[in-house]
């Protein structure tokens, strides 16, 4: 009889950690080593320089690799980092599809940066695959996806988009910073090259910035590991063994943070000074079938919308677990603000289309007990009716 294979929540412990063959060591040791003596005249080894290959930087590129369930991983030095060497796929004249949510920093590559190489782009709403399929031309090469996205929680139905991209001859890359694969795995799915903000949930404790990428098939594989060493935005040692570090606790982190986002989103819906709540595992999110179909939970980020900006200032003012940042998937519980922080560069008119209104706050939900979190977001939501009742 063979045995099923481990489970997620046993292998990221084993990918994570690697036994060092030399020493017998549970930690990858950190290799920090620019250069590589060559033992033979003829031969070279297996490392020569460590912008094209550390055996620290390497130990993360096939755990995440492995749970990914892709050919190859490779570390950058920040999610835009990766992102932005996947785009080096892209040549002159090339068009891209791109969901109109993005993150902010993919929003300014693709508008700022990529159209000066003569880099052609469209933003479509991938929520619904009839825009998809009309927006795709003969020239589109990568379709971008971000599910769920950032700050509304938006659902595309992956294998809908992948369908039309392999009948159209384009590439599928996606953004999985918001589902890590302890949630959601894409290249399952028929994408081809996953990506990832590993400063979020992956690393998870708000102290390294860095970029994963995956690729689901050799070809691919190739060609990102040929623009990983010519563009050089590479991983160094110490911040590659951090995101390890965390990647040891991505599964327990993962299911305690969805579990506590998922009680508070249910809070917040019950109350009366909060106008919307955005989360795929509301059943009143209209992606939350598609979401459920393609992933194995709602994950651990939520938002919901207070009457006004005052509002919003007001609860900041009271709440007092989570810290108030820019940033996401911490130990910490996060709220931030997207009409001032992560959208402030998007004129009002295009924020407001989107539900990113002036009384919208993020919450990306940490590893404190979820009683305590509703108790004190009831407080400071209980301070909003305070004061207006004395106005
Ligand atoms: C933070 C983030 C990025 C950018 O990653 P950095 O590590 O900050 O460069 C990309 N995509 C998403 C969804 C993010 O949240």
């Amino acid at each position: 009889m063979t045995n099923k294979p481990y489970t997620l929540q046993t292998r990221v412990i084993k990918d994570a950690s690697p036994i060092d063959p030399h020493t017998g060591a549970v930690n990858v040791p950190l290799h920090y080593s620019s250069t590589y003596h060559q033992f033979d005249f003829d031969q070279y080894g297996k490392y020569d320089y460590s912008r094209s290959g550390n055996p620290t930087r390497e130990a993360l590129e096939e755990a995440i690799a492995r749970l990914e369930g892709g050919v190859k991983g490779f570390a950058f030095s920040s999610g835009m980092a990766a992102i932005s060497t996947a785009f080096l796929l892209l040549s002159q004249g090339d068009h891209v599809l791109i969901s109109e949510d993005v993150y902010g920093g993919t929003y300014r590559m693709i508008t700022q940066v990529l159209n000066r190489f003569g880099i052609q782009h469209t933003f479509v709403d991938t929520t619904d695959l009839e825009k998809v399929a009309c927006a795709i031309r003969p020239n589109t090469k990568v379709i971008y996806l971000e599910t769920p996205s950032n700050p509304t929680l938006n659902i595309t139905d992956i294998q809908g988009v992948v369908k039309l991209a392999k009948a159209n001859g384009c590439l599928t890359f996606l953004d999985n910073t918001f589902m890590t694969p302890a949630l959601q795995r894409p290249i399952e799915l028929g994408v081809d090259l996953v990506l990832h903000s590993a400063t979020k949930f992956l690393a998870g404790h708000s102290d390294v910035v860095a970029g994963l990428a995956v690729a689901g098939n050799d070809g691919l594989a190739e060609q990102i590991a040929f623009f990983q060493n010519a563009f050089g935005a590479i991983l160094g040692v110490q911040d590659a063994w951090l995101v390890l570090r965390g990647l040891k606790t991505l599964h327990v982190r993962m299911k305690e943070s969805s579990c506590s986002a998922q009680k508070v989103a249910s809070f917040l819906q019950e109350q009366e000074g909060v106008s919307a709540v955005y989360y795929p595992g509301l059943s009143s999110h209209p992606g939350a079938a598609v979401h459920k179909a393609q992933s194995d939970s709602p994950g651990a980020v939520l938002s919901f919308e207070l009457k006004n900006r005052d509002d919003a200032r007001q609860f900041l003012k009271h709440i007092k677990i989570p810290v108030f940042a820019v940033s996401l998937g911490a130990v910490e519980s996060i709220l931030s603000y997207p009409a001032k922080m992560s959208h402030a560069a998007m004129p009002e008119e295009e924020r407001n289309k989107r539900g990113i209104t002036d009384g919208l706050l993020r919450f990306s939900v940490g590893l404190e007990n979820a009683d305590d979190l509703i108790q004190d977001i009831r407080s400071s939501l209980s301070a909003i009716d305070r004061k207006e009742k004395v106005r």
